[in-house]
């Protein structure tokens, strides 16, 4: 670590932190509650979604499960219905196997136990310490992009991030600045200043309320230094678009598997090396559906994932009919919205087929 302005004091960090936080927090919906199971969703949402986005959702799931006996008590459909759109489902699905862990250990009270906490599924050392420092006031430190990017930039890590050694130090640092007075306040300041002010490309160091601590000030712009890139995985897939006219209604399947699970979407195959018209026809009926098909697709797009670029081509089959069972069901494309849970790539799909 390079030589700061001033040395590294956690206690006069905190504090500056603290009143900074008290001038400038915005009004976000979770931060007029203590109770865990809305902070709880709150930090859920917000992993991988920006927060404008993950407000009027965090609103809506709330008005529809109000507490985890409620969110336990519902289906895995009914839940995917109010997250649909957010994307990242496998959050929402753990978040329902966790209320329902709740419900049957715990009474339907989310554990002020950090372990127990730990112990829920989709529940990890961020999110365990979220719920603990500000719902419970425990002295649990959090450690997110925001956070990591702050304390990374303050300390002058310079590891990139993912290694163990990067990760101990964030993750300490984050626990000597949360031991002290108000520690949910203190977490939510760090987050804070890593949207407001230490913001990724161009951070606003001379209003920074830290500046005088920050080692890494004089080369902030390349903190901090990221982990080494994956490359997307490009998969080939066809999808079909089955529909009945009057009232336009299209076919949907509950999907299995790894890529969407859980949700509902239109026949879909990834490509092998048959041509595309057949591995339509093969889509069509491992769904059950029998349909008039044209040679060719209606158009083709792409949609990123966080690890997989996925290609589709689009086809659109007309005249579908098939048995409806509890994976299968024909739906209104006017009602979609109100009554599956299905993904964003569904509804681009849809857009090609039926623009
Ligand atoms: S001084 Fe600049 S780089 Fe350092 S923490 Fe503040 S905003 Fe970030």
């Amino acid at each position: 670590m390079a030589s700061a302005t001033n040395p590294w004091d956690p206690q006069r960090v905190r504090r500056a932190l603290l009143r900074w936080y008290d001038a400038h927090a915005r009004p976000l919906p979770w931060r007029a509650t203590r109770d865990p199971y809305a902070i709880w969703v709150s930090e859920i949402m917000c992993q991988q979604t920006r927060v404008d986005t993950a407000i009027p959702y965090y609103e809506r799931f709330l008005a529809r499960f109000p507490s985890v006996a409620d969110l336990a008590a519902a289906s895995e459909d009914e839940v995917l219905g109010v997250w649909s759109g957010l994307g990242y489902y496998r959050r929402a699905r753990l978040l329902h196997r966790g209320a329902r862990e709740v419900v049957a250990r715990y009474g339907g009270q989310v554990p002020r136990d950090a372990q127990a906490r730990l112990a829920l599924p989709g529940v990890g050392r961020y999110t365990a310490g979220a719920i603990g420092s500000i719902a419970f006031g425990a002295r649990e430190p959090v450690v997110d992009g925001n956070v990591a990017r702050v304390l990374a930039r303050l300390r002058r890590i310079e590891t990139p991030l993912g290694r163990a050694v990067t990760e101990r130090a964030l993750w300490a640092d984050a626990a000597a600045l949360v031991d002290g007075p108000r520690p949910g306040a203190l977490n939510q300041a760090l987050m804070e200043l890593g949207a407001l002010v230490c913001t990724p490309s161009a951070p606003a160091c001379p209003r920074c309320p830290v500046e005088r601590w920050c080692a890494g000030r004089p080369i902030a712009e390349t903190l901090p230094v990221p982990r080494p890139k994956t490359r997307a995985r490009r998969l080939e897939l066809v999808a079909v678009v089955a529909t009945r006219a009057r009232p336009l209604r299209v076919w949907l399947e509950r999907r299995d598997g790894e890529l969407f699970g859980g949700l509902w979407s239109v026949p879909m195959r990834e490509a092998g090396g048959a041509d595309l018209g057949t591995e339509a026809r093969h889509a069509l009926r491992a769904a059950g559906i029998r349909a008039r098909l044209p040679q060719t697709p209606r158009g083709e797009l792409t949609h990123l994932l966080s690890h997989r670029r996925l290609h589709l081509r689009v086809f659109r089959a007309t005249g579908a009919a098939a048995t409806p069972h509890a994976d299968l069901a024909l739906v209104e494309v006017e009602r979609l919205a109100e009554d599956r849970g299905v993904s964003t790539l569904t509804r681009k799909i849809l857009d090609v087929a039926l623009r």
